[in-house]
């Protein structure tokens, strides 16, 4: 008997981070910090070891009135200000000529599952990435979809010939496509891809499309560390391009953009040539909210909106430090990867390198041998991922040396 709905996925939720995670801090606790590399966590954290919490977000925050923190939003799709102000950052200096419309969500994942749910029907398939965030899959597990994956990589590049293949069979067969992107900074890999990529992709919707509505969800969680900022949303204008029936959803996060990772603020930047396209989107989208979650957190729409115009120069100064400690460990694992010929999956820039082991047995076998060396990673499909948003330029050295030898001593 079962008092749950029958047709879902029962197995309970298999959370890889939190069992590793919680080995390597029982055993740092034992044989001592130093002695531990733990590249689990998927959040920024200081070269001391703890977690990044920015200045200028929580002393913003933290002055914000009780008052603002008690109440309801200022509407189901959010605060005016804070709509208005996320599309002003996600773009920023890209003159878009696109209908667009902004609704608040709890996190980015608040946005990926209203796209999920609203834009596809349960049954119907939507189109992964294989090396992606597991979230992914899970919301359109408990969203009764079917999954594809394109492979992510070519060689060095963006496997496009594996996108344009595999969206175009699920055109072929359900007459419409919903496919997600995570770029740039995709996690688990760092990959971000080129204009060109951007610009075919594309003339690739476009031409596809005249089969049916084609849906590209970019996630852009992490788009706030790329390491050239100021350029990093120039891909968008390619977006200019779009016809009438492509659309394109950006996820947006305030969890990384301001560390504020437990403040569960994001949004969807519905983006499409026509007004009546976004809007009958936009009207799914406020309806979810209000069934699912009801409004975001009025407190933090108030500080994004604060942190990001008052305190703007603050904080991308405030950023840019952890930017570029970002860049300085991950040149060193890098470098050093590239010196005792440890491959990894084409790195641009982000919070995750990713080690290429595309051999199932030998990945688990990797894994465990890692972590009997005191290395604690995350398995993910086709590879090993080291968080190099949250162990030291200290711990980072000699790291790719080490795991190098422990992937040789297995095989
Ligand atoms: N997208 C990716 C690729 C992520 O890794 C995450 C968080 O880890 C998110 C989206 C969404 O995070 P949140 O719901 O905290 O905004």
């Amino acid at each position: 008997m079962k008092f749950s709905k029958e047709h879902i996925d029962h197995s309970p939720l298999v959370d890889g981070v939190f069992k590793v995670s919680a080995r390597a801090k029982a055993e740092a606790a034992t044989l001592g910090e130093d002695q531990v590399v733990n590249a689990t966590i998927g959040s920024l954290y200081s070269e001391d070891g703890k977690l990044v919490a920015l200045n200028t977000v929580f002393d913003t925050f933290n002055a914000i009135e009780n008052t603002q923190k008690a109440k309801y939003a200022g509407g189901i799709t959010g605060n005016a200000d804070y709509r208005a102000q996320v599309y002003n950052w996600v773009v920023q200096d890209v003159k878009l000529d696109l209908a667009h419309s902004v609704v608040a969500t709890p996190g980015g994942t608040g946005s990926i599952d209203s796209t999920l749910v609203n834009i596809l029907d349960a049954g119907q398939t939507v189109v992964l990435p294989d090396i992606a965030w597991g979230s992914y899959k899970l919301m359109a597990t408990m969203a009764n979809l079917k999954v594809k994956n394109y492979s992510m990589f070519d060689g060095d590049h963006f496997n496009m010939d594996s996108f344009k293949q595999v969206t175009t069979e699920v055109m072929e067969e359900q007459g419409k496509v919903l496919v997600i992107l995570n770029a740039p900074c995709h996690n688990p890999t760092g990959y971000s891809l080129s204009d060109e990529e951007w610009n075919e992709l594309v003339l690739y919707m476009n031409e596809i499309s005249k089969k049916g509505p084609f849906v590209l969800l970019n996630d852009i969680a992490y788009i706030d560390y790329s390491y050239n900022l100021p350029a990093s949303r120039d891909y968008m204008k390619h977006f200019n391009d779009i016809e009438e029936n492509v659309m394109v959803i950006i996820a947006f996060s305030c969890s990384k953009t301001l560390t504020s990772y437990g403040l569960r603020c994001g949004a969807s930047v519905i983006l499409a040539k026509q007004e009546e396209s976004v809007k009958e989107v936009e009207i799914l989208f406020e309806k979810h909210a209000r069934a699912c979650w009801s409004n975001v957190p009025n407190a933090p729409m108030v500080n994004f909106v604060e942190v990001t115009t008052k305190k703007l120069k603050e904080f991308n100064e405030e950023k840019q430090y952890y930017i570029d400690l970002l860049k300085e460990r991950s040149d060193l694992f890098k470098k050093e990867a590239d010196e005792c010929g440890l491959s990894y999956y084409p790195y641009k820039e982000g919070f995750f390198v990713t080690i290429k082991v595309e051999d199932k047995d030998l990945l688990d076998k990797y894994h465990e041998a890692l972590m009997d060396q005191h290395i604690f990673t995350v398995k993910v499909n086709k590879g090993i991922r080291v968080g190099v948003c949250s162990i030291s330029v200290a711990k980072c050295k000699g790291l790719a040396y080490k795991m190098k030898e422990v992937l040789d001593s297995i095989q």
